[in-house]
């Protein structure tokens, strides 16, 4: 049966979306909650188009998936037993309108929930075993296989059924039958061809049947600019869903594009959220440029000064865009929020990281990287930390942050190690406290990347990463993400970028920009550092705060100043104690900044820490020992009080006046003496002794003084 024409029906769209929009008068907020099929004034702009390049991306496509093994294949297949059909065959496509599968590998699923009901991609599919050996076909291209499975092996396919569209020009298509079929998927139960998806039946001659032309080109091949179809395999190791969305990408050129967001080298680091799918066939949701450029959504630039509050991006399609004045024309910042409710949400594979996520493009898709994730865990100059096997059986280098970058610093994903593959990413990374966590991003950033209110709200030009243009030059773009309650985000993009709250990530604590003194730590804080960012020139207030040993915060600084010595510990490089900074700021409005990322600086002595009292003494006569914890000689500081002065209620056994019997010894923790420093009588004054702990076991003792009766005990921890 034939369908009305397109354009009619698009008419028909336009005159409700129009009445809907009169009659709406909602608050603008709501407007974002709204979903695209209420909504979509982008279905106006578009009216004499389809929204898909090459084929439609509105209304019904129908095409056919055929699964094709090869009869010498014997290669186990966890989904795919071979001579037979994959499992699961018929519920990779619906086939019609009214079935609405609900699988994650289901394609009308994925595409219903991409275009929000929109575009409606059903099909039917089949399995077929090639006449041909494996063998036969290695040294050709695939297109060779694809054109004998279709010339001998699929009579019983009427073909004249799956060409219902014309495409008269790129984004205009009609829902009329040209002669030429719409799509053929043909899957492979193979690895041979070394490629997971093409999005072209091989560059073959046409093939005639049924009254129709199957052709196996691609428009972007000036040789064979017409094309019937794509081309995937069916790795042994791959899930249903994986090949689905290697399905997806494919026919996500056909309505993109030939060109990625991303570099097509082997090493790319860009490989996700583009053309559907991200690195060819992991990850995700279509991305709000992509939606948009298929008219499935509409994005509004941002209005600055104005609450707005964007639904989850994938179920919604809210979200937001900005163009920065200074920028390449095609330059935008693409504003999503992520709360992960659809399957196909897999922004990142960690199920908790939901939030705003910012996308920096540059120009339409031209195979460069010229789409990146801004994470708001910054940018950094990430720092070889040596290698590690504690991650995945295999060996990686750790990767640790350096220094901020707030201009130019690379991504997290920029430092992952890759294996051979693109798809495996695996890191081994080395947080504040010193231990080597172990991760593998599938797509998108791995960890901390998206903006929230508990972790980083700030995305501004004094930020990291910043708001600065491709380029490199400062915007005045600022995104605040104001709150976040029940998965919605409501953001604000303050007119003048100080309006903003400090950003977290300007902070950078940076050890490095004073000379350090012996055994003191300088730390500053401040934005300034080496790449010309924007300052917040508006931080009135700072706070500072320390963590000793993995203990508890505890503020250290509070006042104008960005910087600070730390004079009360002993730092070397190779102390065993672990201490960790972290700042915040308050800027003029009284705004305040989340934590900084923090600083670890290694130290071997410190006061009155690790060396904790054990009694509390009625005034302090035993001092810490120093180093502490030591290996193998520590000195041990303690004051003798004037008889009569210090401790004038004291009674004493002394015999000579202006003397104390004083004792300093070392126990061990089960109160066993193992060592007498000081026995002897001693004058008002200040003594020190070294205790040599060779011939001692590794762990914690106790140094006791007795000094007339005054008893005090500390701790002291020998470490080999
Ligand atoms: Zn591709």
């Amino acid at each position: 049966m034939k369908q009305p024409p397109r354009h009619r029906s698009l008419l028909l769209h336009a005159i409700v979306v129009a009445s809907l929009l009169f009659s709406a008068n909602a608050s603008a907020e709501d407007r974002y909650l709204q979903c695209g099929l209420q909504a979509n004034p982008q279905l106006i702009r578009l009216h004499e188009a389809t929204g898909g390049k090459y084929i439609t991306a509105h209304g019904t496509l129908r095409i056919l998936i055929v699964f094709a093994s090869f009869p010498d294949d014997e290669t186990p297949h966890p989904f795919w037993p071979a001579h037979q059909p994959p499992f699961f065959m018929h519920q990779f496509i619906d086939p019609d309108t009214l079935t609405r599968s609900t699988e994650s590998f289901n394609l009308t699923n994925y595409f219903r929930q991409m275009s929000l009901g929109q575009f409606n991609l059903i099909g039917d599919v089949l399995w077929v075993e090639s006449a041909r050996s494996q063998n036969e076909y290695r040294n050709w291209p695939y297109g060779r296989a694809n054109t004998d499975i279709i010339k001998e092996r699929l009579d019983s396919v009427d073909f004249a059924q799956y060409d219902q569209w014309t495409r008269i020009e790129d984004y205009n298509t009609v829902n009329v039958p040209d002669g030429i079929v719409d799509m053929i998927v043909m899957v492979w139960r193979t690895t041979m061809y070394m490629y997971l998806g093409e999005a072209s039946l091989g560059y073959m001659p046409p093939i005639p049947v049924d009254g129709k032309l199957i052709q196996m080109g691609f428009p972007e091949r000036f040789d064979m600019p017409q094309g019937s179809g794509v081309t995937c395999e069916y790795p042994y190791a791959d899930t249903p869903a994986l090949v689905m969305r290697t399905m997806a990408h494919e026919l996500g050129h056909w309505l993109l594009g030939g060109p990625h967001p991303y570099s097509t080298q082997l090493a790319s680091k860009h490989q996700f959220w583009g053309i559907l799918c991200a690195g060819e066939r992991l990850s995700s949701c279509a991305n709000a440029y992509e939606r948009e450029r298929l008219g499935w959504i509409t994005v509004p630039e941002i209005d600055p000064d104005r609450d707005i509050m964007l639904g989850d991006f994938v179920q919604t399609g809210a979200a937001l865009k900005y163009h920065p004045s200074n920028g390449e024309d095609l330059e935008y910042f693409y504003i999503e929020n992520h709360q992960k409710l659809s399957i196909f949400d897999d922004a990142t594979l960690n199920p908790g990281e939901k939030g705003v996520w910012i996308l920096h493009q540059q120009l339409p898709y031209l195979d460069l990287d010229n789409l990146r994730i801004r994470p708001s865990d910054g940018n950094w100059k990430w720092e070889n930390a040596g290698v590690s096997s504690a991650c995945f059986s295999q060996e990686l280098p750790v990767f640790r942050k350096g220094v901020p970058r707030v201009m130019t610093g690379e991504s997290h994903r920029d430092q992952i190690p890759t294996q051979s593959s693109s798809i495996n990413w695996l890191y081994a990374f080395q947080g504040d406290t010193g231990s080597v966590q172990c991760g593998i991003f599938l797509g998108g950033e791995g960890f901390s990347g998206a903006f929230d209110t508990a972790t980083v709200a700030v995305f501004s030009p004094s930020s990291n990463p910043s708001s600065s243009t491709w380029s490199g030059q400062p915007t005045t773009f600022s995104l605040e993400v104001v709150r976040m309650v029940d998965g919605v985000a409501t953001v604000r993009s303050p007119a003048n970028p100080l309006d903003a709250a400090p950003a977290r990530r300007f902070l950078g604590i940076d050890p490095t920009v004073q000379e350090v003194l012996p055994g003191h730590l300088p730390i500053a804080w401040g934005s300034q550092w080496g790449e010309g960012q924007p300052l917040e020139t508006d931080v009135t207030i700072s706070s500072l705060q320390r963590r000793i040993a993995g203990g508890s915060w505890e503020g250290v600084y509070d006042g104008p100043s960005t910087q600070w010595i730390d004079e009360s510990c002993h730092y070397d490089s190779t102390g065993p104690i672990l201490v960790a900074f972290r700042a915040r700021v308050q800027d003029s409005q009284g705004k305040l900044s989340t934590w900084s990322n923090t600083l670890t600086a290694r130290a071997s002595g410190f006061s009155g820490v690790v060396a904790e009292e054990v009694n509390v003494p009625s005034s302090a006569a035993l001092e810490d020992c120093y180093p502490n914890p030591f290996n193998p000689v520590t000195t041990i500081g303690f004051r003798v009080a004037g008889y009569g002065s210090q401790n004038p209620g004291s009674h004493t056994r002394n015999s000579e006046p202006g003397t104390l019997l004083v004792k300093l010894a070392v126990y061990d923790i089960l109160g066993r003496e193992v060592s007498e420093l000081v026995n002897e009588r001693k004058e008002a004054g200040h003594y020190t002794v070294h205790f040599d702990g060779s011939g001692l076991a590794s762990g914690v003792y106790l140094y006791r003084l007795q000094s007339g009766s005054h008893l005090e005990t500390k701790k002291l921890l020998l470490i080999r």
